[in-house]
C-alpha cells in the first residue's frame, strides 16, 4: 500500500530538483554550500531588493506595523501601507485603480476564476506562465490554446468561439523566453469580438515603457477599457506580492469576488511600505539606464557568438540547448566558473527546449557579463 514514503514515482537522480540555501552576500553574489556566485538567474533586475532605501522603508514600517498583517485584508489586514501602494500603482502604471494582492500565482489563478463562469470561452497564448496556466484550469469555462504570438490561429478561434464572455489571457513579457506579446494586436482583435484583455507583465513592470511602467504603458495601451493587467512587486519592484490594474468599475468588482483575496491573508504593511519606496526609486533614479546599457551590451556580444540565443530587448536572455542534460551540463559549467545559471527544463519549459535562462540586472557589472561569455564562447 503506498503511503507517504512512496506516493510519488523515484526521478532519476540526476534529474532531482534541488533547492539549495542561497545566501545573499550582496545584491549582487551569492553563497551556496560555501561557493561564492555571481548571481544571473534573479527577478530583481534593478537590483532594489538589497538597496538600502527600500530595506529602510521596510523597517521603519515594521516598527509602525508590525511583520504579519494578522488577517485577510477584508478583516483586519487592510494597512494604509496597501492603500498607499495602491494608489502609487495606479498612478505611476497608468490606471484608474489597483488592487494589490498577496502574490502573481494569486492573482493570476484568482483573477481568472472571479472573471469567468461556465458560459466563457478562455483563449491562452501557449507559453503562458503557469499560474496563468492553473487558472485557465481552475475556470468553468472553455479554454483554447493558440501557439505562442500566433495572432491568426487566434483570430481564427475567437471567429468559432462566440461564446458571450470571451477573455484573452497573456504574458506580457514571456516569462522563458524574454519576448513580449503583441498586445496591440491583441486588444484589436479583444475589440473586434468583443472579448477582454488579461496581460501579465511581472516581466515587463519596471523593465519596459516610459519610466519601467511596462510592456502596455510603453505601446500606449495602459488604462485601456478592455485590459485587466497584473504585475508583481517580487521581480524588478525588490519585494514581494501583486497587483491587478484596470477601471475604477472591475477592481471593485474584483473586491467584492476575488476569493484569493478574501481568502488569503493580507501581504505583511512592511513589504507594501517597500514597495512603494522602489516605485520611487524606479521614477527618480538611473536604475532602468544601466539595465538597459546591460541588455544593449549584452545582446551585442552575443550575437556575434554562434550560440542559439534569443536575443531580447528584456532582462530575460535564454539559450536553448534541447535536451535536459545538456542544460544542466552547461550551468554546472557555469557554476565552476562562478556564476549562478540554474538550467530550464520541462515542464517549466516545452519538452526539447531546456534551456539557461540568464537574468540580466543593473546592478551587474561589464566584468561580470563579459567573464560569464567567455566561459560560454570557450566552452560551449
Ligand atoms: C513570477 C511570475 C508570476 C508569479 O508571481 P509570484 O508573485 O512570484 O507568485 C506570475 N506570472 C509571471 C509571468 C511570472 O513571471
Amino acid at each position: 500500500m503506498p503511503d507517504s514514503r512512496n506516493w510519488f514515482h523515484t526521478i532519476p537522480e540526476h534529474l532531482v530538483r534541488r533547492f539549495p540555501e542561497c545566501l545573499k552576500l550582496d545584491a549582487i553574489r551569492l553563497e551556496i554550500k560555501g561557493e561564492k556566485l555571481v548571481n544571473f538567474a534573479s527577478n530583481d533586475y534593478l537590483g532594489l531588493a538589497f538597496h538600502p532605501k527600500v530595506r529602510r522603508a521596510a523597517r521603519i514600517h515594521i516598527d509602525r506595523q508590525g511583520l504579519g498583517s494578522g488577517a485577510s485584508r477584508l478583516i483586519s489586514g487592510d494597512a494604509p501601507e496597501l492603500h498607499e501602494l495602491e494608489a502609487k500603482l495606479a498612478d505611476w502604471k497608468g490606471y484608474e485603480a489597483a488592487l494589490v494582492v498577496g502574490s502573481g500565482y494569486l492573482a493570476n489563478t484568482g483573477l481568472i476564476d472571479a472573471l469567468t463562469d461556465r458560459h466563457s470561452a478562455l483563449f491562452c497564448d501557449r507559453l503562458n506562465h503557469a499560474s496563468l496556466v492553473d487558472g485557465a484550469r481552475l475556470s468553468r469555462g472553455r479554454v483554447y490554446r493558440y501557439a505562442h504570438g500566433n495572432m491568426e490561429q487566434l483570430a481564427d478561434l475567437l471567429q468559432k468561439h462566440r461564446n458571450k464572455r470571451k477573455l484573452i489571457v497573456s504574458d506580457g513579457v514571456f516569462s522563458m523566453e524574454g519576448d513580449c506579446a503583441t498586445v496591440c494586436e491583441l486588444v484589436r482583435l479583444a475589440e473586434e469580438f468583443d472579448a477582454l484583455v488579461l496581460i501579465d507583465d511581472a516581466h515587463g513592470t519596471g523593465v519596459l515603457g516610459p519610466s519601467g511602467r511596462g510592456l502596455l504603458a510603453e505601446q500606449s495601451l495602459a488604462g485601456h477599457p478592455r485590459i485587466l493587467e497584473v504585475g508583481t512587486l517580487g521581480k524588478a519592484l525588490g519585494s514581494y506580492g501583486a497587483f491587478i490594474l484596470s477601471s475604477k468599475e472591475m477592481i471593485e468588482g474584483l473586491k467584492q469576488r476575488l476569493r484569493t483575496l478574501i481568502y488569503s491573508t493580507a501581504l505583511p504593511p512592511c513589504v507594501a511600505a517597500g514597495a512603494t519606496s522602489a516605485i520611487f526609486l524606479v521614477q527618480n533614479g538611473d536604475f532602468l539606464g544601466k539595465l538597459h546599457a546591460n541588455i544593449q551590451y549584452f545582446v551585442q556580444e552575443t550575437e556575434r557568438l554562434d550560440l542559439p540565443f534569443g536575443h531580447t530587448r528584456t532582462a530575460i536572455q535564454s539559450l536553448v540547448l534541447g535536451k535536459e542534460k545538456a542544460a544542466l551540463a552547461a550551468a554546472a559549467l557555469l557554476r565552476k566558473a562562478g556564476f549562478f545559471v540554474p538550467a530550464i527544463r520541462p515542464p517549466t519549459v516545452p519538452e526539447g527546449t531546456s534551456r539557461l535562462r540568464i537574468t540580466l540586472s543593473a546592478i551587474h557589472e561589464r566584468e561580470h557579463i563579459n567573464t560569464l561569455l567567455n566561459v560560454l564562447r570557450k566552452e560551449l
